[in-house]
């Protein structure tokens, strides 16, 4: 399997030699630049100030006691994989004890593909 990378942006690297050819020092570039590293910190500073953490979505508009009554629940949509891990997780849980369960990572593969016609 090949490792080459098909997305982002790797930095380089800069080696200094000494006279002999042996290597002195080696700086790679700054992976973030100033712009980039404000951007960032104004975007954890939004999450952690700003962001509802039940709906993602901004506090000042879904806590905002005006907007009690703006929204109005959709029908649910099911999570696939979610579903499966639970029906999993209950089957086991109701067959030989293991201890510390929710310490359990649950692989989800997806069953033998249905050609289509
Ligand atoms: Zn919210």
């Amino acid at each position: 399997m090949s490792h080459k990378r098909f997305l982002g942006w790797e930095p380089t690297t800069t080696y200094t030699y000494d006279d002999a050819g042996r290597l002195v020092e080696s700086t790679p570039e700054a992976e973030w630049d100033e712009s980039q590293r404000d951007a960032m910190l104004a975007l954890q500073r939004y999450r952690e100030t700003e962001q509802c953490p039940k709906c993602g979505g901004p506090k000042w508009i879904c806590q905002s006691p005006e907007a009690e009554s703006n929204y109005v629940a959709g029908d649910p949509i099911r999570c696939h994989i979610t579903t499966t891990i639970l029906r999993a997780q209950k089957d086991y849980s109701e067959g030989v004890h293991s201890p510390h369960e929710q310490a359990l990572l649950w692989p989800i593969k997806v069953r033998d593909a249905v050609p289509l016609q």
